[in-house]
């Protein structure tokens, strides 16, 4: 899809030539409404007073009066909305540093570019722009619902898995799929689990919600595998469900009773806090893994998700976070500890997954680095259950 040439972009650079080369740039790429600026204070008077404001922003680090940093912190602190492209010469590590920062400011980033600026990379990286902002995604609802609207919804079951395929990245196929909590309120569209999630935990309430997701969740798998789709399905775990020491023995009834063996599920565990009840967490754990669920460390390298809980939980699976996935071809920390992840799966014998690929070179870096299993936007969103199905579909088309 080509780039809408209405969209307004303004070009944040203090050097004079490097500013003009830019806007010559995006000119060829089509765009006409260019606005520029030679520093972050310029460009903030540009945007309060532009007839049409600017949906991108291409910002220089270095600049005098206000740099690219003060400018992004401004840009986060007014919820502009603006999306951002980074260009500078500065070291790459600075560069990953400055991309967390918008993060953790609100700012949403279109990506990194290193000088010398190229009109393929340029390219490249305002098509982000179009997917972005074109694909109909659930939009991460800040938390609107009180915890009794929410148990409410979980008790007319207006919560369903959305499904988001995990591929073995050796062969191609799809081995397997998570499971994620998406609301389904009548009155709004579709709620991401931000919305909830945080809130149930919050009362240790947590539980319905979990078992409405792994009865769902074993249903549609028994029947991917009825149709001759050789699938796991992977359910995330709060740790605060795994006090209870009954917990291993509701959920073994429950995907049994859905009609799933216990072989095909997979348990991701997140930890978002210490466990503090750890005997009864291990004991639930040990006991899940003797009736054959896997357990996977989510999130690993996060938090609480470390390496001792390595040494102390039968896991089978350690699944990377994104922080250290989403741009390790380029950012040599993250491809670090992406190597040193991987090592310490395939010395432990755990099966490696890498969530939160999102570009071709961030796949052939980790297939390279010889990961097993790949998740992220690069290969597919989280699916409604019959176009995950049609996703597997076309997908055994294309490996044929
Ligand atoms: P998680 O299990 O670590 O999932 C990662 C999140 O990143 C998911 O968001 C997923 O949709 C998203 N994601 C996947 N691929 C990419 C990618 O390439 N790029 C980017 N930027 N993001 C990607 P989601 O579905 O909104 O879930 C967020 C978190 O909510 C999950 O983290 C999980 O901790 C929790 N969650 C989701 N469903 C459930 C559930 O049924 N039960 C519990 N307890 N927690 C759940
Ligand atoms: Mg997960
Ligand atoms: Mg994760």
């Amino acid at each position: 899809m080509p780039l809408d040439p209405e969209t307004v972009i303004l070009v944040a650079e203090d050097h004079d030539f490097q500013r003009r080369t830019m806007v010559r740039m995006l000119r060829s790429l089509g765009l006409i409404d260019i606005l520029e600026a030679a520093n972050g204070r310029e460009a903030l008077e540009v945007i309060r007073s532009a007839p049409r404001s600017p949906e991108i922003v291409l910002s220089d680090l270095d600049m005098p009066e206000m740099d690219g940093m003060a400018f992004i912190h401004r840009l986060g602190e007014t919820k502009s909305g603006l999306e951002v492209i980074i260009i500078s010469a500065l070291d790459p590590v600075l560069l990953g540093s400055v991309a967390k920062m918008a993060d953790a400011y609100g700012v949403h980033l279109l990506g990194v570019i290193e000088k010398p600026v190229t009109r393929a990379r340029l390219a490249q990286l305002l098509a982000g722009h179009l997917t972005v902002g074109h694909a109909p995604q659930p939009v991460p609802a800040p938390p609107v619902f009180g915890w009794q609207e929410i148990r409410a919804g979980i008790a007319n079951r207006e919560f369903e898995p959305f499904f988001q395929p995990k591929i073995e990245m050796a062969s191609g196929r799809v081995v397997g799929a998570e499971a994620r909590a998406r609301g389904r309120p009548p009155t709004r569209g579709i709620v991401a689990p931000y919305a909830f999630i945080l809130e149930l935990e919050r009362h240790k309430d947590i539980d319905a919600l979990t078992f409405l997701m792994l009865e769902k969740a074993a249903h549609t798998c028994r029947d991917w595998l009825a149709a001759g789709l050789d699938s796991t399905v992977s359910v995330n775990l709060s740790l605060t469900s795994l006090a209870d020491t009954t917990l291993a023995d509701r959920i073994i009834a429950c995907v049994k009773g859905a009609g799933l063996e216990p072989q095909r599920m997979v348990l991701e565990i997140t930890e978002t806090a210490a466990m503090t009840e750890l005997a009864p967490a291990l004991e639930n754990l040990a006991r899940l893994r003797m009736h054959g669920f896997g357990l996977s460390i989510d999130d690993y390298g996060t938090g609480f998700a470390s390496m001792q809980q390595l040494a102390r939980v039968p896991f089978t699976e350690l699944k990377i976070d994104q922080g250290f996935v989403t741009g390790c071809a380029r950012n040599r920390a993250a491809h670090v500890i992406v190597e040193a992840s991987l090592a310490l799966a395939r010395g432990l014998g755990l099966k490696a997954v890498a969530e939160g690929i999102e570009t071709e070179e961030d796949w052939v870096t980790l297939k390279a680095t010889g990961c097993d299993i790949a998740q992220g936007y690069f290969i597919a969103r989280p699916l409604e259950e019959e176009a995950f199905l049609e996703f597997c579909r076309q997908r055994k088309k294309g490996s044929a």
